[in-house]
């Protein structure tokens, strides 16, 4: 999902407060929360990756946390999808923020947001939901990922505007009166279900190694 306008101006503030060193609010705090940081050790230790050498994200691609820094690690460990995307946004001039959020609407999964451009980058946010399994945030991740190369592909989307009207050419309006407008596109649907596939591919062959 694509969100426009309302959701960027806080995100925005949200991200100046990121600066500030407060990034405390976008921990989820539930007991689920904590289950998935233990499956995610559980993946991490899975993964080629070693505790003496630890992971850093690549530089366009920039979770916020250690929770979103284990499911991009994740994600590229378990989905060539997820990998290609990454290395396409590594060459683009996109910055992508990524943070868990509690939505409002318990429907929504996550969604992306233009954050600003300037000197040359543009910067945008993909905020997932809190309390999701741990293969529905991969599967989302995905999903938004798909849109930020989406952005990555069109230099002329640069503030909520022009954002909004690629969208209206691309791909469907999901909602929008009154609110935030909101689009989704078939390629971002269907590479969601390409990184559900290689997330149980991959769950599967680890399972059979032991
Ligand atoms: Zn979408």
């Amino acid at each position: 999902m694509l969100a426009i306008e309302r959701m960027a101006a806080s995100a925005t503030q949200r991200i100046q407060r990121d600066h500030g060193n407060t990034r405390r609010e976008h921990h989820c705090t539930s007991g689920l929360a904590a289950a998935f940081a233990v499956l995610a050790v559980f993946w991490i230790g899975a993964a080629p990756a070693r505790a003496d050498d630890p992971w850093k994200p690549p530089p366009r691609v920039r979770p916020g946390t250690d929770d979103t820094r284990r499911l991009v690690a994740d994600g590229m460990a378990r989905s060539a999808a997820i990998r290609g995307m990454v290395d396409r946004l590594e060459r683009s001039d996109l910055v992508v923020y990524i943070r868990h959020r509690v939505f409002v609407e318990s429907a929504i999964d996550g969604w992306i947001g233009m954050l600003s451009a300037s000197a040359g980058r543009r910067y945008v946010v993909i905020e997932l939901a809190c309390g999701r399994t741990w293969v529905d945030q991969l599967v989302t991740l995905g999903h938004e990922l798909h849109h930020a190369v989406e952005i990555a592909n069109q230099p002329s989307v640069v503030n909520a505007r022009s954002l909004a009207a690629f969208y209206q050419r691309i791909g469907v309006r999901t909602s929008g009166l009154g609110t935030a407008e909101r689009f989704e596109t078939a390629g971002a649907r269907e590479t969601a279900m390409q990184v559900r596939r290689e997330v149980w591919g991959k769950a599967v062959r680890l399972t059979e190694d032991k």
